[in-house]
């Protein structure tokens, strides 16, 4: 889960490779021509919405805008089509994965032993696969993230994939326009084109409203579970105000897991009810990470929604299968083909994928612990977590795998092969930042977002619909849009 612009350590600087990319014009900027161009741009994005609430001086009443790269990153164009284009394969791969119990309960089960987060949600989905599924269907808003990979000319790799609150769809279809006007404004229109149109939006709020519709009561509801306080609000809100504007007839309700646990109910056909509506769609924006499950109610409620008829986005089994126990799961060879019998799907995928393995307690684990322990800056380690901030890099990675060794706790971590992407010069504007800011290293994380719709028996929808782009230092340590490193972008396209 990406909702946050969160920002990780990339690798150490000895590491550094020299696989620069060419910016999209010649830098630096002069000091006044630069000083200018980002006051126009901070209030560009103000006046479009590209914002997010301060952490630091919460208010509901104002905004500030989010942390966003100068011009657009260069990205090569051909590794761009390529995750573009593969995005209906993975949907149709991870809807496969969601309704095959058997693969989801062998991958997940040592995991959900000594993960109790994981363990919770796999209760949920074993007590409705008991009880019988009421809403065979399911919405997917996937997000497929992507770094390109300077070891193997810059092919782009899958970092994760994302299926339950898949953030900056909303926000992210602004940027290129803010990035058009800012290179319109430096006298480089020429460039423009270069910038793809962005329809991410359109396109996940177009699978909502086709899901409510497939749903079939005209005055059921889309709801939205919220946290209890959320800064991502434009992103949030550009969504809800798509759906009204491509279908006015459409009312959307936020409510956070706890405002559920105390006010909905399931009628008697299990339709979900809240406050007297009926709900035909719930789409999580909460409810990946444990503090969204402060008690035993926000687990009550999750189960409740699962049982209800709505269509959720995602279904327990859609939000399983985007762990990362699954990805690695998926790694293993010869996996692929279980699950799609074209074998060009099957190699397109396998070309994406990089090296992912168990830290089971047998052989192969205590092979991929060895591994990485040896050689700590080529591997990042992860537990089942969504969110940002959990995983592990660097000689931490010792340590860690070292404290575990024997321990059934390992096998909640997966180890993945470290993607080194090529680094490129820009600035990063961020809130309370300085009037001219400094030319940094950069590198950028390609998000990819797909919509899917579709029970056990039938594929109804499958989509690409857009993208988003992140940018971060090159040799940032973890930290959050408020610790400022991790910035919205979009792709600069090069032959
Ligand atoms: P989360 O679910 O917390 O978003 P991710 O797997 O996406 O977890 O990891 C968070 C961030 O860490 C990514 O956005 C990326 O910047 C970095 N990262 C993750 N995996 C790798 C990897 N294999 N190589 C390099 N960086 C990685
Ligand atoms: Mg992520």
């Amino acid at each position: 889960m990406m909702c946050d612009i969160v920002v990780e350590r990339s690798w150490h600087s000895e590491n550094m490779t020299d696989n620069q990319l060419e910016p999209c014009i010649k830098l630096p900027l002069e000091d006044g021509v630069l000083a200018d161009i980002v006051e126009k741009a901070k209030d560009w994005a103000l006046m479009h919405g590209a914002c997010m609430r301060s952490k630091l001086n919460f208010s509901k009443d104002s905004l500030q805008f989010a942390p966003f790269v100068l011009l657009p990153s260069t990205f090569p164009q051909k590794e761009f089509k390529k995750a573009v284009e593969i995005q209906i394969i993975l949907n149709e791969l991870v809807h496969k994965v969601a309704h095959d119990y058997e693969f989801l309960s062998s991958s997940l089960k040592s995991t959900i032993e000594v993960d109790k987060f994981t363990g919770s949600l796999f209760q949920i989905y074993e007590t409705v696969h008991k009880e019988g599924i009421t809403q065979t269907f399911s919405l997917g808003l996937f997000r497929s993230d992507y770094l390109a990979h300077s070891a193997t000319n810059n092919n782009i790799k899958q970092v994760e994939i994302n299926t339950i609150a898949s953030g900056f769809g909303g926000i992210s279809t602004h940027i290129p326009s803010l990035h058009r006007y800012i290179l319109q404004e430096l006298g480089h229109g020429d460039k423009v084109k270069n910038v793809p149109v962005n329809t991410a939006l359109e396109g996940l709020c177009g699978g909502m409203l086709e899901a409510w519709k497939l749903f079939g009561d005209p005055n059921a509801v889309i709801l939205f579970v919220v946290e209890n306080i959320t800064y991502n609000i434009c992103d949030q809100r550009f969504h809800e105000f798509e759906i009204r504007r491509q279908n006015p007839a459409v009312i959307v309700v936020r409510r956070t897991l706890t405002q559920i646990a105390d006010t909905a109910k399931l009628g008697k056909n299990m339709e979900l009810i809240i406050d007297g509506l009926s709900v035909a769609v719930v789409y999580f924006r909460s409810g990946y990470e444990p503090a969204q499950y402060p008690s035993d109610n926000e687990w009550a409620a999750r189960l409740m929604i699962e049982r209800s008829l709505a269509i959720k986005c995602p279904s327990i089994h859609y939000h399983l299968a985007g762990t990362k126990k699954v990805q690695q799961a998926l790694a293993t060879p010869g996996i692929l083909k279980k699950f799609l019998l074209d074998p060009a799907k099957v190699e397109a995928l396998q070309e994406i994928f990089t090296g992912l393995y168990s830290l089971d307690l047998d052989e192969h684990g205590n092979r991929a612990a060895n591994m990485a322990i040896m050689m700590p800056d080529g591997y990042v380690l992860k537990p089942q977590r969504e969110g940002g901030g959990n995983n592990v890099y660097g000689e931490k990675i010792r340590e860690v795998l070292q404290s575990m060794t024997d321990s059934p706790e390992r096998t909640a971590w997966i180890l993945m092969e470290r993607i080194v992407p090529p680094v490129q010069k820009g600035y990063i504007i961020r809130p309370g930042g300085p009037k001219v800011p400094q030319m940094v290293n950069l590198v950028s994380e390609l998000g990819i977002f797909g919509v899917i719709i579709g029970n056990s028996d039938t594929v109804i929808a499958n989509q690409q619909v857009g993208y988003m782009l992140r940018t971060k230092l090159s040799d940032a340590d973890e930290g959050g849009v408020a610790a400022g490193s991790g910035a919205l972008d979009s792709p600069y396209l090069i032959q």
